[in-house]
């Protein structure tokens, strides 16, 4: 069983969201089912190449769109140690720029489409020559959801299995586009109702077994909720082989007892150093420092579907009631200056760091009391595990992996706060929940008792993957 997993960003590599952490430490937690596991991803401008010793193999190619030769040169991480060989596709013209998928500006690079079909069509040759040596192709999101219908264009004896990370995410390409791509598959792909082509709904067509990140997320699938009717049809009709697998976190990596991004370590039995990070995080951050003040975190892509205009909504009524906020995020420039403009009209109370800073995340995991996490719809969603190992209680939307991993609090039961349906009132009822429970010192320390002995390792969800790979 020789699996290679596919995916455009592989943490600590390049990472601009939760597919990073997963195609970090699921192919990890397979080693020891399967007979070797590859990662195959691009090699981005910004990856620090000496930090992470990677360096050529000497294996070299060429891809030919439009009549030109595009050159490829493969690397690899050279740590004889790590159980996984992770393969980087390294073309200048591609990948070498600063940014995963988008410009400093914000904006996405233009030719998106382009980069991940010759990242995928580089995949392709590799397996065509031999040089990776597979028979399972294990492909993520849209970025690679082309391959599964390009192994059949080839008649390699390779089976594929397509997780989707987020089905917002299609990759829609024009008919111009396609045009790039060889001519067998052409015939094989079937256009959306906008008249175009998307490479998620290729990937789950073709593919010989198709998941995503949480039952939950793959009953909501199921259902049709946030999808339109012809997407719905494509999920409905890849039903037979369709599951749902939760998400499993790297409980080294994000472990507060070891943690070296946090200037205290804690543990369940030990909470002291909680508090202490709680002190440090409101120092750093410019935020009162008071320890019985209730402070509410948030680390996410600032999009509209993670909730914030319920968030910004209610900013400044809990701010009157005595609450604080931090807030680290990246994305939409309307959410950041709405965040932005709130830290402003209440200094010492609201913090919002604009960016994407992983020593912070884990600052703010450690030391906030409750994590907002109201997203409209959520695959699986990390942060929520993050947070209920840190001992940071969640408060979450009944959706997809949200509501899979938290369950809500009742007296002497529970790890968060659950709101249903997705509505302003609603989310305040959970915040006014959760600041009474607060309150109850007892009930708030068996809360976070209960919080912190979840177990989210991949153990469980690994085991599943590999009945996937072995049927
Ligand atoms: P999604 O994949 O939809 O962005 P997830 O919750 O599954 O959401 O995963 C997000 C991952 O990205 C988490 O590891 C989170 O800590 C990280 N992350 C998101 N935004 C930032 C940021 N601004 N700085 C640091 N880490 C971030």
């Amino acid at each position: 069983m020789n699996v290679a997993f596919v995916s455009a960003e592989v943490a600590p590599y390049s990472k601009a969201g939760g597919l990073a952490d997963v195609a970090g430490s699921l192919p990890q937690a397979l080693v020891p089912y399967v007979t070797a596991m590859q990662v195959i991803t691009p090699l981005y401008g910004q990856i620090d190449r000496p930090k992470f010793g990677i360096i050529p193999t000497g294996i070299e190619g060429s891809i030919t769109f439009d009549q030109l030769a595009i050159p490829y040169t493969i690397h690899h991480q050279s740590d004889a140690s790590s159980r996984v060989e992770t393969w980087f596709v390294e073309c200048d013209q591609y990948f070498g720029r600063p940014g995963i998928y988008t410009a400093a500006d914000g904006q996405g690079f233009a030719d998106n489409n382009l980069r991940y079909f010759f990242f995928q069509l580089v995949v392709l040759d590799l397996l065509k020559k031999n040089h990776l040596k597979v028979n399972i192709l294990h492909c993520n999101d849209h970025h690679t959801g082309l391959l599964p219908g390009l192994l059949k264009t080839v008649g390699l004896q390779i089976k594929s299995i397509f997780t989707i990370h987020n089905f917002l995410y299609h990759g829609h390409f024009s008919a111009a586009e396609s045009t790039l791509l060889p001519k067998p598959l052409l015939s094989q792909l079937s256009k959306t109702q906008w008249g175009n082509y998307s490479a998620l709904l290729e990937g789950i067509d073709h593919a010989d077994a198709v998941n995503t990140v949480s039952p939950g997320y793959a009953h909501d699938l199921l259902r049709g909720d946030n999808l339109d009717e012809p997407s719905h049809k494509h999920i409905l009709a890849a039903q037979s082989k369709f599951t749902g697998i939760v998400n499993g976190i790297d409980t080294k990596y994000w472990n507060p007892e070891i943690d070296p991004y946090t200037p205290f370590t804690f543990s369940i039995n030990d909470l002291s150093g909680k508090l202490k990070n709680k002190q440090e995080l409101q120092q750093r951050n410019g935020l009162d420092v008071l320890a019985d003040m209730p402070l509410f975190g948030s680390i996410s892509r600032l999009v509209e579907n993670k909730g914030f205009p319920l968030i910004i909504d209610l900013l400044d009524d809990y701010v009157e009631q005595g609450a604080q906020f931090i807030f680290l995020g990246s994305g939409d420039q309307d959410i950041a200056n709405q965040l932005r403009e709130a830290s402003l009209r209440h200094p010492g109370k609201i913090a919002f760091k604009d960016g994407f800073n992983e020593p912070l995340a884990h600052l703010i995991e450690a030391g906030s009391d409750l994590f907002l996490m109201p997203s409209r719809f959520e695959p699986c969603g990390l942060n929520q595990l993050y947070s209920l190992r840190y001992g940071t209680i969640p408060i979450v939307h009944q959706t997809g992996g949200l509501g899979d991993t938290v369950q809500n609090w009742e007296m002497g039961q529970g790890t968060g706060f659950v709101f249903e349906p997705y509505e302003s009132g609603m989310l305040r009822a959970a915040m006014d929940r959760a600041l009474d429970t607060f309150k109850l010192k007892g009930e708030w320390s068996g809360l976070i008792h209960r919080a912190m002995s979840k177990d989210f390792s991949w153990d469980q969800s690994a085991r599943q993957y590999f009945r996937i790979y072995k049927s």
